[in-house]
């Protein structure tokens, strides 16, 4: 037993152990003396054990072994290793050791569970050898055990901080990101359809704000347990972000539509645990919840697209006004797309400036031209000239109206400079649609009388349509910033009138030199006395105020006749001209406007 045990340990040595354990075990191995064996392997500082082969019965086990394993040495060397493995890894475990033993492993390395004669559990990292005699049969097992129980309990810790959410001890975005993942190719191998659905609170930032954070990490924590107690063990739920939630649910059938039936019907359910009141220590306070759900089916989706469809019909949810559930549909998607190419797109094209203004005649009374209405076109590579109405809302909404409208401003002060040098333009004005948030830059005033002075041209010729919409915010910086213009001789219309907001209140404060009537009122006039009665209004009123007015979208001699008699005096339409490039404004017109 010593001599296998001596060739056991030389072999440790060799194989299994570096440093300063297989140092000294060489060391005392070239000395032969097997007192000395027996001592450094009792004082060995790693658990050693040795086996009988077939039984797996413990032979022998050192002092750190038994420390490790919680046995003394006598109660020891009765049991089989198998006896202080957990129960649920003695299977591999033993097949493990059969693989060792019939020599298809030359060395195993594993993780094992052992029970203590406490009970309790102790993790080891486990390299096993087997030792041979000269025929080559295995005479011993020689099984080296380092404890790793911390190691593991604090990646286990590690873990839980990776995977949940501190808050709510619920599954993080993380955990569910792994989750959503299985779900998926669960779904593509079985064909069944699932669901993802997103939960936000309606007004949780306003709680957050009055009632500060303490009072906001109350509200989730209560939102969490009312959904857990909700969703129990049908579905995985998470907390994704600050007052949203996630729900994943599979195993929703082959159906689609059923399937969509049977996730809308735990949305709403979920959605009214959610909303309602919430007792904080502040007070009772209510919130309301919004839904955004997507079908899960394996088929080419990935983590991503659900994550995205959910978003997308979030936001279908709070348009609605929030306390809604909205189901993600292909056509969402579809416009979702569009725009987002058409974002890149805009960008690509305010870089290579891909922009052009065309314009509108404006004409008086007697259908002389006055001036002219810049109207902005991009030069779309593919898709041709695209009006404004195409790409002004997601230039506003991606803050790039500010650089697209100071081209603008700059481009027209260009043309109004051109037109300088000839005697039938000289006189002729350019006006400009500003949008409120270009309007609202610190610096629109320097902007636009750098534009005035760099072109060399007069202020008054440059007329800057407002809409109604710009009033609604800080009306007193709006009156500022249009004074500082109006200083150096700039002019303001205010374009779409009737369609906003259409208070009297306002056009006083203002220092306006024209208002525009919508287009949509000289549509209809001649037939809709409605719509004559609103033009007779505004233009009664305006002359009461002193303010010139202009009608928009005038196209047919009756709709002029109406307006004239109505006292409008200044008009622009397609009666008058079209839209066209600068060098076209001037060609010969139709015969009816001349
Ligand atoms: P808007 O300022 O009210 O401009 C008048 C719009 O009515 C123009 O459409 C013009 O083509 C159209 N129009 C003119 N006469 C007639 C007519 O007789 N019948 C009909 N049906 N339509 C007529 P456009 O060029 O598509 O511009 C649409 C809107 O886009 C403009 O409405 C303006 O709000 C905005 N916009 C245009 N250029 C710019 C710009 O440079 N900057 C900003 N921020 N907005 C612009
Ligand atoms: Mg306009
Ligand atoms: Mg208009």
């Amino acid at each position: 037993m010593v001599g296998l045990v001596v060739e056991g340990l030389c072999f440790l040595a060799g194989v299994c152990l570096a440093g300063t354990l297989g140092a000294l075990l060489r060391t005392a191995a070239r000395r032969g003396r097997e007192g000395h064996f027996h001592e450094l392997f009792e004082r060995c500082p790693d658990a050693l054990v040795a086996l009988e082969p077939e039984s797996g019965r413990i032979l022998q086990a050192n002092a750190m072994a038994r420390s490790e394993i919680g046995y003394e040495a006598g109660a020891l060397s009765r049991k089989t290793i198998a006896e202080l493995i957990v129960p649920e890894e003695r299977p591999e475990a033993m097949r493990n050791l059969a693989d060792l033993v019939a020599g298809r492993v030359e060395v195993l390395r594993t993780e094992r569970r052992l029970v203590r004669r406490d009970g309790s559990i102790v993790v080891t990292d486990c390299a096993v050898s087997a030792l041979r005699d000269a025929s080559g049969e295995v005479v011993r097992l020689l099984a080296c055990l380092s404890n790793i129980t911390e190691r593991k309990q604090a990646e286990g810790r590690i873990r839980y901080l990776a995977f949940f959410d501190q808050l709510t001890r619920l599954p993080n975005r993380q955990l569910l990101h792994e989750r959503l993942c299985q779900a998926l190719s669960a779904s593509a191998r079985s064909g069944e359809f699932g669901a993802l659905l997103l939960l936000n609170l309606d007004g949780f930032r306003c709680v957050n704000d009055t009632l500060g954070h303490g009072a906001g990490d109350a509200l989730l924590k209560q939102a969490a347990v009312r959904l857990q107690a909700e969703v129990g063990e049908g579905g995985t739920l998470a907390r994704v972000d600050a007052d949203e939630f996630m729900i994943l649910l599979g195993a929703l059938g082959r159906q689609p539509v059923a399937a969509v039936e049977e996730a809308k019907a735990f949305g709403l359910k979920w959605m009214r645990a959610l909303s309602g009141a919430y007792a904080l220590d502040e007070g009772e306070i209510h919130v309301g919840c919004s839904v955004g759900a997507a079908l899960l089916c394996g088929q080419q989706q990935t983590v991503e697209d659900l994550m995205r469809q959910v978003n997308v019909a979030m936001r279908q949810a709070k348009k609605a006004g929030g306390n809604a559930l909205r189901f993600f549909d292909p056509a969402m998607q579809r416009s979702l797309n569009a725009r987002t190419v058409l974002e890149g797109e805009l960008r690509k094209a305010v870089e290579a400036g891909r922009f052009v203004l065309h314009y509108q005649v404006q004409v008086d009374l007697a259908h002389r031209i006055v001036g002219a209405e810049a109207l902005l076109r991009w030069n779309h590579p593919r898709r041709g000239v695209l009006a404004p109405g195409e790409f002004i809302g997601i230039a506003e909404e991606t803050r790039l109206i500010v650089p697209i409208g100071r081209w603008v401003i700059d481009a027209a002060c260009a043309q109004l400079s051109a037109w300088d040098r000839h005697a039938h333009t000289r006189d002729l004005s350019i006006a400009v649609n500003v949008s409120p948030l270009q309007f609202q830059q610190p610096d629109f005033v320097a902007q636009v009388l750098g534009a005035i002075r760099r072109h060399g041209i007069e202020a008054c010729r440059l007329e800057l349509e407002l809409t109604e919409t710009l009033l609604q915010g800080d009306l007193e910086r709006t009156v500022e910033t249009m004074r500082a213009l109006k200083a150096q001789g700039v002019r303001f219309s205010l374009d779409d009138f009737g369609t906003g907001y259409s208070s009297l209140q306002y056009l006083k404060q203002l220092p306006l030199d024209q208002l525009k009537i919508d287009r949509s009122f000289v549509r209809d006039i001649v037939t809709d006395a409605n719509d004559r009665a609103i033009v007779d209004a505004i233009l009664a009123m305006s002359r009461h105020i002193n303010l010139p007015v202009m009608a928009e979208g005038v196209e047919t001699p009756e709709q002029l006749a109406v307006l004239r008699e109505s006292g409008c005096t200044r008009y622009q339409g397609y009666l008058f001209g079209r839209p066209v490039p600068a060098q076209r404004l001037l060609a010969p017109r139709s015969a009816l406007a001349s």
